[in-house]
Protein backbone atom coordinates (compact mmCIF):
# COMPACT_ATOMS: atom_id res chain seq x y z
CA UNK A 1 0.00 0.00 0.00
CA UNK A 2 1.03 3.58 -0.96
CA UNK A 3 0.27 6.16 1.63
CA UNK A 4 -1.02 9.50 0.28
CA UNK A 5 -0.22 12.21 3.05
CA UNK A 6 -2.75 14.68 2.95
CA UNK A 7 -6.88 14.03 2.20
CA UNK A 8 -8.51 14.19 -1.41
CA UNK A 9 -12.06 15.43 -1.66
CA UNK A 10 -13.86 12.62 -3.49
CA UNK A 11 -17.03 14.20 -5.16
CA UNK A 12 -19.48 11.32 -6.64
CA UNK A 13 -22.14 12.51 -9.05
CA UNK A 14 -24.98 10.52 -11.35
CA UNK A 15 -25.54 8.00 -14.20
CA UNK A 16 -23.32 5.89 -15.94
CA UNK A 17 -20.51 7.61 -14.56
CA UNK A 18 -21.51 6.82 -11.12
CA UNK A 19 -21.37 3.24 -11.94
CA UNK A 20 -17.81 3.94 -13.34
CA UNK A 21 -16.92 5.97 -10.14
CA UNK A 22 -17.14 3.10 -7.82
CA UNK A 23 -16.16 0.55 -10.12
CA UNK A 24 -12.50 2.79 -10.46
CA UNK A 25 -12.36 3.42 -6.75
CA UNK A 26 -12.52 -0.34 -6.05
CA UNK A 27 -10.69 -1.78 -8.89
CA UNK A 28 -7.88 0.70 -9.47
CA UNK A 29 -7.56 3.17 -6.43
CA UNK A 30 -8.16 2.06 -3.01
CA UNK A 31 -6.64 -1.55 -3.55
CA UNK A 32 -3.13 0.38 -3.96
CA UNK A 33 -3.39 3.32 -1.82
CA UNK A 34 -4.21 4.10 1.94
CA UNK A 35 -5.92 7.24 0.97
CA UNK A 36 -8.13 9.46 3.29
CA UNK A 37 -11.18 10.34 0.75
CA UNK A 38 -13.50 13.32 2.17
CA UNK A 39 -16.36 12.05 0.06
CA UNK A 40 -19.56 14.19 -1.10
CA UNK A 41 -22.36 12.61 -2.33
CA UNK A 42 -24.09 15.20 -5.33
CA UNK A 43 -26.41 12.65 -7.01
CA UNK A 44 -29.23 14.82 -8.09
CA UNK A 45 -31.59 13.77 -4.89
CA UNK A 46 -28.75 14.13 -2.46
CA UNK A 47 -28.50 18.05 -4.07
CA UNK A 48 -32.48 18.64 -3.90
CA UNK A 49 -32.57 16.80 -0.26
CA UNK A 50 -29.98 19.20 1.21
CA UNK A 51 -31.19 21.98 -0.98
CA UNK A 52 -27.82 22.02 -3.06
CA UNK A 53 -25.53 22.73 0.72
CA UNK A 54 -23.78 19.67 -0.42
CA UNK A 55 -22.07 21.16 -3.28
CA UNK A 56 -21.27 23.86 -1.38
CA UNK A 57 -19.76 21.81 1.39
CA UNK A 58 -17.85 19.70 -1.58
CA UNK A 59 -16.00 23.07 -2.80
CA UNK A 60 -15.60 24.54 0.25
CA UNK A 61 -13.66 21.31 1.02
CA UNK A 62 -11.52 21.60 -1.61
CA UNK A 63 -10.74 24.73 -1.29
CA UNK A 64 -9.42 23.57 2.64
CA UNK A 65 -7.71 20.42 0.99
CA UNK A 66 -6.57 21.88 -1.93
CA UNK A 67 -7.21 18.50 -4.02
CA UNK A 68 -10.37 17.41 -5.51
CA UNK A 69 -11.69 14.86 -7.71
CA UNK A 70 -15.57 14.77 -9.09
CA UNK A 71 -17.63 12.81 -11.02
CA UNK A 72 -19.95 14.10 -13.61
CA UNK A 73 -23.21 14.98 -12.59
CA UNK A 74 -27.18 16.00 -13.87
CA UNK A 75 -27.13 19.99 -14.65
CA UNK A 76 -31.17 19.29 -13.76
CA UNK A 77 -33.79 20.83 -16.67
CA UNK A 78 -37.39 20.52 -16.36
CA UNK A 79 -37.77 16.96 -17.50
CA UNK A 80 -35.11 16.63 -14.66
CA UNK A 81 -37.10 17.65 -11.97
CA UNK A 82 -40.00 15.26 -13.84
CA UNK A 83 -37.78 12.24 -13.60
CA UNK A 84 -36.08 12.77 -9.88
CA UNK A 85 -39.66 14.91 -8.68
CA UNK A 86 -37.10 17.94 -7.72
CA UNK A 87 -38.19 20.89 -5.60
CA UNK A 88 -36.85 22.77 -8.29
CA UNK A 89 -33.63 23.54 -11.23
CA UNK A 90 -30.51 23.53 -9.65
CA UNK A 91 -27.89 25.29 -10.91
CA UNK A 92 -24.99 23.34 -12.35
CA UNK A 93 -23.04 21.88 -9.46
CA UNK A 94 -19.68 22.51 -11.58
CA UNK A 95 -20.74 26.68 -11.94
CA UNK A 96 -21.30 26.48 -8.09
CA UNK A 97 -18.07 24.87 -7.18
CA UNK A 98 -16.25 27.42 -10.00
CA UNK A 99 -17.84 30.40 -8.54
CA UNK A 100 -16.61 29.29 -5.46
CA UNK A 101 -13.19 28.78 -6.10
CA UNK A 102 -13.17 31.00 -8.88
CA UNK A 103 -10.90 28.83 -11.13
CA UNK A 104 -10.16 28.82 -14.90
CA UNK A 105 -11.37 25.46 -16.59
CA UNK A 106 -8.24 23.51 -18.74
CA UNK A 107 -9.42 20.76 -21.24
CA UNK A 108 -7.07 18.39 -22.41
CA UNK A 109 -6.76 15.07 -24.41
CA UNK A 110 -5.28 12.01 -23.98
CA UNK A 111 -3.44 10.83 -26.79
CA UNK A 112 -3.50 7.31 -27.70
CA UNK A 113 -1.34 5.55 -30.73
CA UNK A 114 -4.55 3.54 -32.34
CA UNK A 115 -6.89 6.28 -32.32
CA UNK A 116 -5.51 8.91 -34.49
CA UNK A 117 -6.72 12.69 -33.88
CA UNK A 118 -9.16 13.82 -37.23
CA UNK A 119 -6.62 16.53 -37.66
CA UNK A 120 -3.23 14.82 -39.16
CA UNK A 121 -1.20 17.89 -38.21
CA UNK A 122 -1.97 17.32 -34.33
CA UNK A 123 0.76 15.30 -32.96
CA UNK A 124 0.81 16.21 -29.30
CA UNK A 125 -2.38 17.72 -27.44
CA UNK A 126 -4.32 20.45 -27.46
CA UNK A 127 -5.37 21.95 -24.10
CA UNK A 128 -8.18 24.82 -23.66
CA UNK A 129 -8.38 26.98 -21.37
CA UNK A 130 -11.81 28.60 -21.53
CA UNK A 131 -12.21 32.20 -19.47
CA UNK A 132 -15.40 31.03 -17.37
CA UNK A 133 -16.49 34.46 -16.54
CA UNK A 134 -19.44 36.83 -17.91
CA UNK A 135 -19.39 37.73 -21.66
CA UNK A 136 -22.59 36.25 -23.77
CA UNK A 137 -22.86 34.05 -20.55
CA UNK A 138 -24.09 36.96 -18.51
CA UNK A 139 -25.95 38.78 -20.83
CA UNK A 140 -29.09 41.15 -21.02
CA UNK A 141 -30.86 41.29 -23.91
CA UNK A 142 -33.63 42.80 -25.50
CA UNK A 143 -36.16 41.73 -28.24
CA UNK A 144 -37.11 45.17 -29.96
CA UNK A 145 -40.60 45.47 -30.70
CA UNK A 146 -40.39 48.71 -33.42
CA UNK A 147 -38.72 51.82 -33.58
CA UNK A 148 -37.09 53.42 -31.41
CA UNK A 149 -33.81 54.27 -29.59
CA UNK A 150 -30.84 52.49 -27.70
CA UNK A 151 -28.72 53.39 -25.49
CA UNK A 152 -25.72 52.06 -23.25
CA UNK A 153 -25.01 53.83 -19.88
CA UNK A 154 -23.11 53.70 -17.28
CA UNK A 155 -23.24 55.56 -14.23
CA UNK A 156 -20.53 56.17 -11.83
CA UNK A 157 -21.42 54.53 -8.15
CA UNK A 158 -18.93 57.63 -7.07
CA UNK A 159 -20.98 60.24 -8.89
CA UNK A 160 -20.55 62.55 -11.95
CA UNK A 161 -21.55 62.66 -15.59
CA UNK A 162 -22.79 59.01 -16.59
CA UNK A 163 -21.35 58.11 -19.84
CA UNK A 164 -23.62 57.19 -22.82
CA UNK A 165 -23.32 55.50 -26.06
CA UNK A 166 -26.16 55.25 -28.95
CA UNK A 167 -26.15 51.82 -29.68
CA UNK A 168 -28.65 52.29 -32.61
CA UNK A 169 -31.36 53.43 -34.08
CA UNK A 170 -34.42 51.11 -34.66
CA UNK A 171 -36.54 51.94 -37.44
CA UNK A 172 -38.31 48.67 -37.30
CA UNK A 173 -38.18 45.45 -34.89
CA UNK A 174 -35.05 43.44 -33.88
CA UNK A 175 -32.74 42.61 -30.96
CA UNK A 176 -30.35 43.81 -28.21
CA UNK A 177 -27.75 42.61 -26.15
CA UNK A 178 -25.82 43.77 -23.31
CA UNK A 179 -22.92 42.34 -21.97
CA UNK A 180 -19.58 43.00 -19.44
CA UNK A 181 -16.33 40.92 -18.07
CA UNK A 182 -14.55 42.55 -15.46
CA UNK A 183 -10.61 43.58 -15.23
CA UNK A 184 -10.15 41.18 -12.17
CA UNK A 185 -11.40 38.22 -13.58
CA UNK A 186 -9.61 38.71 -16.81
CA UNK A 187 -6.55 39.03 -14.87
CA UNK A 188 -7.16 36.13 -12.59
CA UNK A 189 -7.97 33.88 -16.04
CA UNK A 190 -4.61 35.07 -17.59
CA UNK A 191 -2.87 34.40 -14.14
CA UNK A 192 -4.34 30.85 -14.11
CA UNK A 193 -2.81 30.10 -17.14
CA UNK A 194 0.44 31.42 -16.90
CA UNK A 195 0.84 28.88 -13.91
CA UNK A 196 -0.52 26.15 -16.06
CA UNK A 197 1.67 26.78 -18.48
CA UNK A 198 4.50 27.35 -16.86
CA UNK A 199 3.70 23.96 -15.19
CA UNK A 200 3.08 21.58 -18.05
CA UNK A 201 5.99 23.73 -20.37
CA UNK A 202 3.66 24.03 -22.70
CA UNK A 203 3.76 27.57 -24.53
CA UNK A 204 0.56 29.92 -24.52
CA UNK A 205 -1.54 31.18 -27.57
CA UNK A 206 -4.48 33.89 -26.37
CA UNK A 207 -6.58 35.12 -29.04
CA UNK A 208 -9.22 37.86 -29.59
CA UNK A 209 -11.54 39.81 -31.91
CA UNK A 210 -9.61 43.41 -30.96
CA UNK A 211 -9.52 45.03 -34.49
CA UNK A 212 -13.32 44.68 -34.30
CA UNK A 213 -13.82 45.62 -31.34
CA UNK A 214 -11.41 48.09 -29.64
CA UNK A 215 -12.66 48.53 -26.16
CA UNK A 216 -13.76 45.11 -24.60
CA UNK A 217 -11.84 42.90 -26.73
CA UNK A 218 -8.76 44.76 -26.55
CA UNK A 219 -9.21 45.29 -23.15
CA UNK A 220 -8.58 41.14 -22.70
CA UNK A 221 -5.70 41.69 -25.03
CA UNK A 222 -3.99 44.27 -23.04
CA UNK A 223 -4.66 42.73 -19.62
CA UNK A 224 -3.45 39.50 -20.97
CA UNK A 225 -0.23 41.03 -21.73
CA UNK A 226 -0.16 42.78 -18.70
CA UNK A 227 -0.11 39.58 -16.72
CA UNK A 228 2.42 37.79 -19.20
CA UNK A 229 4.80 40.94 -18.78
CA UNK A 230 4.91 40.76 -14.81
CA UNK A 231 5.64 37.16 -15.56
CA UNK A 232 8.30 37.27 -17.96
CA UNK A 233 11.36 35.99 -16.05
CA UNK A 234 9.87 33.07 -14.89
CA UNK A 235 8.09 32.17 -18.68
CA UNK A 236 11.88 32.62 -20.15
CA UNK A 237 13.61 30.74 -17.92
CA UNK A 238 10.95 27.49 -18.60
CA UNK A 239 11.20 28.39 -22.24
CA UNK A 240 7.12 28.92 -22.46
CA UNK A 241 6.52 31.73 -24.89
CA UNK A 242 3.37 33.64 -25.51
CA UNK A 243 1.72 34.69 -28.48
CA UNK A 244 -1.25 36.61 -28.94
CA UNK A 245 -3.18 36.85 -32.75
CA UNK A 246 -6.91 37.09 -33.87
CA UNK A 247 -9.47 34.54 -33.32
CA UNK A 248 -10.15 33.63 -36.50
CA UNK A 249 -5.97 33.87 -37.66
CA UNK A 250 -5.65 31.12 -34.31
CA UNK A 251 -8.59 28.58 -36.07
CA UNK A 252 -6.61 28.56 -38.92
CA UNK A 253 -3.26 28.12 -37.47
CA UNK A 254 -4.53 25.43 -35.36
CA UNK A 255 -5.30 23.00 -38.29
CA UNK A 256 -1.64 23.23 -38.96
CA UNK A 257 -0.46 23.05 -35.73
CA UNK A 258 1.67 20.22 -34.24
CA UNK A 259 -0.31 20.90 -30.70
CA UNK A 260 1.50 20.73 -27.22
CA UNK A 261 0.61 24.14 -26.52
CA UNK A 262 -2.39 25.92 -24.33
CA UNK A 263 -5.06 28.08 -26.17
CA UNK A 264 -6.33 30.43 -23.81
CA UNK A 265 -10.27 31.17 -25.32
CA UNK A 266 -12.32 33.55 -24.20
CA UNK A 267 -15.90 32.29 -22.81
CA UNK A 268 -17.51 32.03 -25.84
CA UNK A 269 -14.84 30.84 -28.03
CA UNK A 270 -13.63 27.98 -25.32
CA UNK A 271 -16.98 26.52 -25.48
CA UNK A 272 -16.96 26.15 -29.10
CA UNK A 273 -13.63 25.55 -29.59
CA UNK A 274 -13.20 22.68 -26.51
CA UNK A 275 -16.17 20.74 -28.41
CA UNK A 276 -14.45 21.00 -31.57
CA UNK A 277 -10.90 20.00 -29.96
CA UNK A 278 -12.82 17.04 -28.49
CA UNK A 279 -14.60 15.82 -31.41
CA UNK A 280 -11.19 16.37 -33.27
CA UNK A 281 -8.94 14.46 -30.95
CA UNK A 282 -11.54 11.50 -31.06
CA UNK A 283 -14.13 10.85 -28.22
CA UNK A 284 -15.11 13.23 -25.42
CA UNK A 285 -14.29 9.89 -23.50
CA UNK A 286 -10.69 10.49 -23.82
CA UNK A 287 -10.87 14.14 -22.76
CA UNK A 288 -9.81 15.40 -18.88
CA UNK A 289 -10.69 18.60 -17.47
CA UNK A 290 -9.14 20.59 -14.85
CA UNK A 291 -10.32 23.46 -12.45
CA UNK A 292 -7.31 25.44 -11.31
CA UNK A 293 -8.08 27.96 -8.88
CA UNK A 294 -5.72 31.08 -8.09
CA UNK A 295 -5.40 29.91 -4.65
CA UNK A 296 -3.71 27.10 -6.08
CA UNK A 297 -6.69 24.67 -5.45
CA UNK A 298 -7.38 21.92 -8.11
CA UNK A 299 -10.22 20.16 -9.04
CA UNK A 300 -10.16 17.84 -12.23
CA UNK A 301 -12.97 15.82 -13.70
CA UNK A 302 -13.94 13.70 -16.94
CA UNK A 303 -14.78 16.67 -19.62
CA UNK A 304 -17.84 14.29 -20.65
CA UNK A 305 -20.99 14.36 -18.79
CA UNK A 306 -23.36 11.09 -16.94
CA UNK A 307 -23.52 9.18 -20.43
CA UNK A 308 -27.32 9.51 -19.62
CA UNK A 309 -28.41 7.17 -22.96
CA UNK A 310 -26.02 4.45 -21.59
CA UNK A 311 -27.62 4.54 -18.42
CA UNK A 312 -30.85 4.32 -19.26
CA UNK A 313 -29.60 1.10 -21.18
CA UNK A 314 -28.21 -0.06 -17.78
CA UNK A 315 -30.86 0.51 -16.40
CA UNK A 316 -32.79 -1.57 -18.78
CA UNK A 317 -30.10 -4.80 -18.03
CA UNK A 318 -28.79 -4.20 -21.57
CA UNK A 319 -24.76 -4.60 -21.95
CA UNK A 320 -23.24 -1.06 -21.69
CA UNK A 321 -19.75 -0.07 -23.45
CA UNK A 322 -19.24 3.49 -21.67
CA UNK A 323 -15.28 4.82 -21.75
CA UNK A 324 -14.17 4.99 -18.22
CA UNK A 325 -10.85 6.42 -19.60
CA UNK A 326 -11.64 9.81 -18.81
CA UNK A 327 -12.65 9.14 -15.06
CA UNK A 328 -9.77 7.16 -14.49
CA UNK A 329 -7.49 10.26 -15.74
CA UNK A 330 -9.96 12.45 -13.62
CA UNK A 331 -8.37 10.28 -10.68
CA UNK A 332 -4.52 10.41 -11.36
CA UNK A 333 -4.55 13.73 -12.13
CA UNK A 334 -5.61 13.74 -8.55
CA UNK A 335 -3.08 11.81 -7.27
CA UNK A 336 -0.45 13.15 -9.14
CA UNK A 337 -1.01 16.62 -7.69
CA UNK A 338 -1.60 15.82 -4.42
CA UNK A 339 1.56 13.62 -4.94
CA UNK A 340 3.53 16.55 -6.08
CA UNK A 341 2.48 19.51 -3.73
CA UNK A 342 2.95 16.23 -0.66
CA UNK A 343 6.13 15.32 -1.94
CA UNK A 344 5.15 12.07 -2.32
CA UNK A 345 7.12 10.49 -5.47
CA UNK A 346 5.36 7.26 -4.72
CA UNK A 347 2.05 9.04 -5.15
CA UNK A 348 2.70 10.51 -8.57
CA UNK A 349 4.38 7.43 -9.79
CA UNK A 350 1.35 5.44 -8.90
CA UNK A 351 -0.52 7.94 -10.77
CA UNK A 352 1.58 7.57 -13.91
CA UNK A 353 1.56 4.01 -13.44
CA UNK A 354 -2.22 3.75 -13.75
CA UNK A 355 -2.53 6.43 -16.43
CA UNK A 356 0.36 3.71 -18.62
CA UNK A 357 -1.93 0.60 -17.87
CA UNK A 358 -5.25 2.33 -19.73
CA UNK A 359 -2.90 3.39 -22.41
CA UNK A 360 -1.55 0.48 -23.07
CA UNK A 361 -4.87 -1.47 -22.66
CA UNK A 362 -6.33 0.75 -25.62
CA UNK A 363 -3.06 0.69 -27.39
CA UNK A 364 -3.48 -3.12 -27.00
CA UNK A 365 -6.98 -3.76 -28.77
CA UNK A 366 -9.36 -3.29 -25.54
CA UNK A 367 -11.56 -0.52 -25.75
CA UNK A 368 -14.87 0.41 -25.66
CA UNK A 369 -17.25 1.10 -28.50
CA UNK A 370 -16.94 5.30 -28.66
CA UNK A 371 -12.97 4.16 -29.64
CA UNK A 372 -13.75 0.76 -31.72
CA UNK A 373 -15.50 2.52 -33.98
CA UNK A 374 -12.31 4.91 -34.25
CA UNK A 375 -9.00 2.93 -33.89
CA UNK A 376 -6.86 2.10 -36.58
CA UNK A 377 -6.79 -0.92 -36.76
CA UNK A 378 -10.32 -1.04 -35.75
CA UNK A 379 -10.68 -4.03 -32.89
CA UNK A 380 -12.70 -7.65 -33.85
CA UNK A 381 -15.33 -6.08 -30.93
CA UNK A 382 -15.63 -3.93 -27.97
CA UNK A 383 -15.56 -4.30 -24.57
CA UNK A 384 -18.05 -3.67 -22.01
CA UNK A 385 -17.75 -0.96 -19.49
CA UNK A 386 -16.99 -3.45 -16.65
CA UNK A 387 -14.50 -5.62 -19.41
CA UNK A 388 -12.60 -2.26 -20.01
CA UNK A 389 -11.69 -1.29 -16.45
CA UNK A 390 -11.03 -5.30 -15.92
CA UNK A 391 -8.46 -5.41 -18.36
CA UNK A 392 -6.82 -2.24 -16.67
CA UNK A 393 -6.85 -3.79 -13.48
CA UNK A 394 -5.01 -6.51 -15.21
CA UNK A 395 -2.12 -4.36 -16.67
CA UNK A 396 -2.08 -2.53 -13.66
CA UNK A 397 -1.08 -5.36 -11.11
CA UNK A 398 1.32 -6.61 -14.10
CA UNK A 399 2.99 -3.16 -14.25
CA UNK A 400 3.34 -2.60 -10.08
CA UNK A 401 4.50 -5.99 -9.82
CA UNK A 402 7.58 -5.84 -12.45
CA UNK A 403 8.54 -2.49 -10.54
P1 LIG B 1 -22.68 13.33 -22.21
O1 LIG B 1 -22.99 12.65 -20.95
O2 LIG B 1 -21.31 13.91 -22.35
O3 LIG B 1 -22.92 12.29 -23.39
C1 LIG B 1 -23.19 12.65 -24.73
C2 LIG B 1 -22.86 11.48 -25.66
O4 LIG B 1 -21.45 11.43 -25.85
C3 LIG B 1 -23.22 10.12 -25.10
O5 LIG B 1 -24.57 9.81 -25.35
C4 LIG B 1 -22.24 9.23 -25.81
O6 LIG B 1 -22.62 9.04 -27.18
C5 LIG B 1 -20.99 10.09 -25.83
N1 LIG B 1 -20.15 9.92 -24.64
C6 LIG B 1 -19.87 10.84 -23.66
N2 LIG B 1 -19.05 10.34 -22.75
C7 LIG B 1 -18.80 9.06 -23.12
C8 LIG B 1 -18.02 8.01 -22.55
N3 LIG B 1 -17.34 8.20 -21.41
N4 LIG B 1 -17.99 6.82 -23.20
C9 LIG B 1 -18.68 6.63 -24.33
N5 LIG B 1 -19.42 7.59 -24.92
C10 LIG B 1 -19.48 8.78 -24.32
O7 LIG B 1 -23.71 14.53 -22.47
P2 LIG B 1 -25.31 14.58 -22.36
O8 LIG B 1 -25.89 13.23 -22.66
O9 LIG B 1 -25.69 15.76 -23.15
O10 LIG B 1 -25.58 14.92 -20.85
C11 LIG B 1 -26.02 13.96 -19.87
C12 LIG B 1 -26.07 14.64 -18.53
O11 LIG B 1 -24.76 15.06 -18.14
C13 LIG B 1 -26.95 15.87 -18.49
O12 LIG B 1 -27.84 15.77 -17.39
C14 LIG B 1 -25.99 17.03 -18.29
O13 LIG B 1 -26.54 18.01 -17.47
C15 LIG B 1 -24.81 16.37 -17.63
N6 LIG B 1 -23.49 16.99 -17.89
C16 LIG B 1 -22.63 17.06 -16.83
C17 LIG B 1 -21.35 17.53 -17.01
C18 LIG B 1 -20.44 17.57 -15.82
O14 LIG B 1 -20.82 17.21 -14.72
N7 LIG B 1 -19.21 17.98 -16.00
C19 LIG B 1 -20.91 17.92 -18.27
C20 LIG B 1 -21.80 17.82 -19.35
C21 LIG B 1 -23.08 17.33 -19.14
P3 LIG B 1 -23.49 7.79 -27.72
O15 LIG B 1 -24.78 7.82 -26.96
O16 LIG B 1 -23.60 8.08 -29.16
O17 LIG B 1 -22.69 6.53 -27.42
MG1 LIG C 1 -20.19 23.63 -25.21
Amino acid sequence: MITVRTPIVDINGDEMTRMMWGMVKDKLILPYLDVDLVEFDLHVQVRDETDDQVTIDAAHAIAEHGVGVKCATITPNAARVEEYGLKQQWKSPNGTIRAILDGTVFRKPIMVANVRPMVRSWVKPITIARHAYGDIYKNVEIQVPGPGQAELVYRPAAGGAPIHRLVHTFEGPGVLMGMHNLDDSIRSFAQACIAYALDEGIDIWFAAKDTISKTYHSRFRDLFQEEVDAHQSELDASGVSYFYTLIDDAAARIMRHEGGILWACTNYDGDVMSDMLAAGFGSLGLMTSVLVSPRGVYEYEAAHGTVQRHYYRHLKGEETSTNSTATIFAWTGALAKRGELDGTPQVVDFAHQLEASVVETIEGGTMTGDLARIAEPRPARAANTVEFIEAIERRLRARLSAS
